[in-house]
């Protein structure tokens, strides 16, 4: 431990994380987290579901109480943006003009929301994004007045759940997709077409294969038409961009760091200086279950690496191996993904679609690599240990009559797998 101690840049999941794991280990050095947003570092999940329907207070959202940061003397620097990083002099430049010197500096920068591409999207009031508490307080004002036409165009996860959730405050919504199906990249076609049969049946009008082209306005400059495909207009009175993120990697890039497509760093979460690290939905790492280097944006992702990333600081070196997990609410299904469902060559289909309760279990060249669950907690839990102990199910396990999970489990289990 050196007497310079930690500076965390970026105050969010990841940030606020790391900072918690490091004291949770005993680490006695200085820690400071630099957040660029004014408020207490906090969970986003809520800000796409209870949140806008007022279930979830703002306060709720804290990930820790302001007593906690003297209380584990942790330094938190709010309100301020981290504007340069000089390795040489290992120093943190902030906007205020303090410096802060570091022994161990951590990119936890997060993502921003991708910007649309076309006339208007830009200039026109009511055409909103939603990543960050700020813009979650704008987006709930206005949905909980009076009855709107809510155009959300990309059908991710965000774009779908705020769509199920402005449904539920009685709003007229439409969902446009350029893609054939929703969710293509993180979900396999049975568990996307099951989503949109739920929204269609909640009264959603779900476009897909359609491109926005632009976004034209009323004399005051407010959204009030989206183009599609140059030609048919849908009107609207509130537009929500949802089409992806871009990692914020531009303090990484000018210090010289490797980036592409997220901050790049090794299995041990370090970018090509040892001493700054990169994690959460900023950084692109090797993934032992992905077989190649990606970036994730989930809650597990940043935790998890943060607890990697401490771990390393202090001298205890373990390679970033932890199965990806993920969740998602939309009416009354609940989506959770254990693994990484992407790049699947077969899927077997367990339980009940229709009726929303089923799993997809997904394989890649024989080996199960992620399962999507929808209302089967214990599916989803059961698959996370069989994937952290490097399960040998098959397609044709899965496929036979009477396949119960929980006996595959207990058989593992005795046969001495190790389990999460
Ligand atoms: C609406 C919404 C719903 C979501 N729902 C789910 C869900 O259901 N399940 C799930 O697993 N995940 C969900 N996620 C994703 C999850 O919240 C993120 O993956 C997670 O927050 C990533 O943590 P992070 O620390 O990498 O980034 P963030 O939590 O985004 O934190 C990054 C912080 O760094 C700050 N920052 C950036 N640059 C600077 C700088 N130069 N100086 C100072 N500060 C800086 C940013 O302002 C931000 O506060 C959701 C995200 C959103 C936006």
């Amino acid at each position: 431990m050196g007497p310079r101690g930690v500076v965390v840049i970026g105050a969010g999941q990841g940030g606020l994380d790391t900072a918690a794991a490091l004291r949770g280990r005993g680490y006695r050095g200085r820690i400071t987290l630099v957040g660029e947003e004014p408020t207490l570092p906090y969970q986003r999940p809520p800000l796409s579901k209870g949140f806008l329907t007022g279930d979830t207070a703002a306060a709720d959202l804290e990930l820790r109480p302001r007593a906690y940061f003297a209380a584990q003397d942790v330094e938190l620097v709010s309100g301020t943006r981290a504007t340069k990083i000089d390795r040489e002099r290992r120093t943190v430049s902030l906007e205020t003009g303090a410096t802060l010197p570091y022994d161990s500096l951590v990119l936890a920068t997060g993502a921003r929301p991708r910007t649309l591409p076309v006339p208007g999207a830009a200039s026109l009031a009511g055409v909103l994004t939603l990543r960050g508490l700020a813009d979650a307080e704008g987006l709930r004002a206005r949905l909980t007045g009076p009855p709107r036409r809510l155009v959300v165009i990309g059908a991710g996860f965000i774009g779908l759940e705020l769509a199920a959730t402005a449904r539920k405050l009685g709003h007229g919504v439409t969902v446009v997709e350029a893609q054939s199906r929703a969710l293509a990249r993180a979900l396999t076609p049975v568990m996307s077409a099951r989503l949109v049969a739920e929204h269609t049946g909640a009264g959603v009008r779900v476009l897909l294969d359609r491109e926005v082209t632009a976004l034209w306005g009323d004399s005051a400059g407010r959204v009030e038409v989206v183009e599609l495909d140059g030609a048919e207009r849908i009107p609207a009175d509130l537009v929500v961009v949802g089409i992806g993120v871009l990692p914020n990697t531009e303090l990484a890039a000018v210090a010289q760091l490797q980036v592409g497509d997220g901050v790049i760093v090794d299995a041990y979460l370090r970018t090509d200086d040892p001493d700054v690290y990169a994690l959460g939905d900023c950084a692109r790492f090797p993934s032992p279950h992905a077989g190649r280097h990606v970036r994730l944006e989930s809650v597990q992702n940043a935790a998890d690496q943060a607890k990697c990333v401490a771990a390393g600081i202090c001298g205890d070196r373990v390679p970033y191996t932890a199965v990806p997990w993920f969740w998602s609410e939309q009416y009354a299904l609940r989506l959770q993904i254990a693994g990484l469902t992407a790049g699947h060559d077969e899927t077997v289909v367990v339980g009940d679609p229709e009726g929303g309760r089923f799993s997809v279990f997904c394989f890649r060249d024989g080996r199960l690599t992620g399962v999507e669950s929808v209302n089967r907690p214990a599916d989803h839990g059961i698959a996370r240990r069989l994937l952290a102990s490097g399960t040998d199910l098959t397609a044709d396990d899965v496929r036979r009559p009477g396949f119960d999970l929980k006996t595959v489990a207990r058989t593992a289990a005795a046969a001495g797998a190790p389990t999460a």
